[in-house]
């Protein structure tokens, strides 16, 4: 029988790639989104994966969801949590609200699907979960202090409980994604784009189809012993 998939923030931009790219690998593949239902809309036409709303940052609404996923579509072997905001600023301008929020979604979102999933993967003694990192998480970035502190919080995250999962079939890696052509990039200012750019070795923005084939590869069969891990892919951006 086919693996059955969760992707979080799923319907559009790289998540919207990586159910493709999972889908191409015979997985049966479901997203998740946070609101915007003219894209889960026009997602779900297109492609035929069904997409189930609720927000990965409420820890009921989290468990309640999966639990709907189960039900409908089977028990899940594969959670790529994705779903992520931001919300820049430097630290003086930077709200209280903005700090929770982008702490709450981006690494409460993989505590609460990992709180969701985990357990029956271990019972299972199958389980591939892969966290979207980012490389904003692994060198900093000027008035991302919510932001970089999530993402590297998912780094750590992730090499913990790859330890707590690697004798049930379990594995936990992460991918820190340089500047990809999203909506979320799209809405930095052209100028700091163009210095960005202008730093990345291969010379341009990266396509969500690349950060999907680096995820398609770490759920398959053949990525069991990769474990702990965080594989970059951003042009040779951030190199260590
Ligand atoms: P987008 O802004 O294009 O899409 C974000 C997705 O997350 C949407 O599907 C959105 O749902 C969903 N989402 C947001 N909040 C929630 C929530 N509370 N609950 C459930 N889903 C939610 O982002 P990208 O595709 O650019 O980014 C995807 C991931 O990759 C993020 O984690 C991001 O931080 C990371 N990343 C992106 C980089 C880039 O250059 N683009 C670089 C490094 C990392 P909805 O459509 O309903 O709003």
């Amino acid at each position: 029988m086919a693996r059955v998939a969760i992707v979080t923030g799923g319907t559009r931009g790289i998540g919207k790639a990586i159910c493709l790219a999972l889908q191409e690998d015979g997985v049966t593949v479901v997203a998740n989104y946070g609101g915007n239902e003219e894209k889960a809309k026009a997602f779900t036409e297109e492609t035929g994966i069904p997409a189930y709303k609720w927000d990965v940052g409420d820890h009921q609404a989290t468990l309640a969801g999966c639990e709907r996923v189960e039900q409908e579509v089977g028990p899940i072997d594969i959670v790529v949590n994705n779903a992520g905001i931001t919300r820049d600023g430097t630290l003086q301008r930077m709200s209280f609200e903005d700090w929770d929020e982008v702490i709450r979604i981006n690494l409460g979102g993989c505590f609460n699907m990992a709180k969701a999933c985990f357990p029956a993967m271990r019972e299972r003694k199958w389980g591939r979960i892969v966290n979207i990192g980012s490389i904003n998480g692994q060198a900093g970035q000027y008035g991302q202090v919510n932001y970089a502190a999530a993402k590297s919080g998912i780094h750590g995250f992730t090499k913990a409980l790859a330890q707590e999962g690697a004798k049930y079939g379990v594995t936990v890696n992460a991918i820190a994604p340089g500047y990809i052509d999203t909506d979320m990039v799209a809405a930095v200012p052209e100028n700091v784009l163009q210095k960005i750019v202008s730093r990345i070795p291969i010379g341009r923005l990266g396509h969500a189809h690349e950060i999907a084939r680096g995820v398609a590869f770490l759920c398959a069969e053949d990525g069991a012993f990769v474990t702990g891990s965080t594989l970059s892919i951003n042009g040779g951006q951030h190199m260590y």
